[in-house]
């Protein structure tokens, strides 16, 4: 009983707004991109989270955060899923949901791990640890902003927005592909280690931004801060993965 209290108490804090699915799409078996149209939206700032709030027909519901990888400009919140095994609100949402569907969706959240853009941006995620990127990306791509772009991925379907970020003339991008490489592919194929920054100029002002399961963080933190420098790092940790 008290724990149903305080439950509600904070799905009243956090600002519900009722959002409908606009579009969905699959990218590969485990990751797929839904665009929700959300009532009342505020505009987010990008790096943010906002929780999915899925409602069975009894009442029961299951509360989940999920970065949102939409830019600022955009008229559609999106968000990057990734399935995980026996997930209850993932598994909901790349299997079940559709477009049409109805859901609540929190306003934005999150002040700590937002894109400051005082210094040369550096993005390093793993899997679905791309989702704040992409919104981050797009971003600064529009306003010309200059930043880095490492990402890991099993495959290349995983790398989600490997053309755009090849467009983005402002933009250096590594990405790296650890299992199942295409046929002449040019990117990276080993895992985040103590030279995968070497190409960077360590006299330049940097802001590094860490995104995906604890582990790759904890494996990434401990990199970037041998690096031999004092740089400012923000980290979000999506789950033991
Ligand atoms: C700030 C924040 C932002 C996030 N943004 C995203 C995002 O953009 N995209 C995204 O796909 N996920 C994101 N996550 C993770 C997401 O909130 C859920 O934890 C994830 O979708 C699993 O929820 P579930 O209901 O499917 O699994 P649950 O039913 O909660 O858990 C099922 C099983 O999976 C394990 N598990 C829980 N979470 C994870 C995980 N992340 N990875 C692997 N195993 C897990 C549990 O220990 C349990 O054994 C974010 C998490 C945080 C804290």
């Amino acid at each position: 009983m008290e724990r149903a209290k305080i439950f509600w108490i904070m799905t009243g804090l956090q600002h519900f707004n009722n959002a409908i699915i606009t579009k969905k799409k699959i990218i590969n078996s485990d990751l797929c991109l839904i665009n929700f149209e959300v009532e009342n939206w505020h505009k987010h700032v990008p790096g943010q989270y906002s929780e999915i709030c899925l409602t069975a027909e009894n009442g029961y519901q299951a509360i989940r955060p999920y970065s949102i990888a939409s830019s600022p400009d955009e008229k559609s919140v999106t968000f990057l899923i990734e399935r995980i095994n026996n997930g209850e609100v993932s598994n909901f949402l790349y299997d079940i949901s559709t477009e049409g569907d109805n859901f609540q969706v929190s306003n934005p959240i999150g002040k700590r791990f937002i894109l400051q853009n005082k210094k040369i941006p550096i993005f390093v995620a793993s899997g679905s640890g791309i989702a704040p990127f992409i919104s981050m990306s797009k971003y600064l791509a529009n306003k010309n902003k200059r930043f880095y772009m490492y990402h890991w991925s099993k495959n290349f379907s995983g790398l989600v927005i490997y053309e755009e970020n090849k467009s983005y003339i402002n933009s250096l991008y590594f990405p790296n592909i650890t299992r199942n490489k295409p046929p002449n592919w040019t990117g990276g194929d080993s895992r985040i280690n103590s030279k995968t920054f070497n190409n960077l100029d360590l006299n330049n002002q940097y802001e590094f931004y860490v995104c995906g399961s604890d582990f790759f963080v904890e494996n990434a933190l401990d990199i970037i801060s041998n690096l031999g420098k004092k740089f400012d790092i923000y980290t979000e940790r999506f789950g033991s993965f």
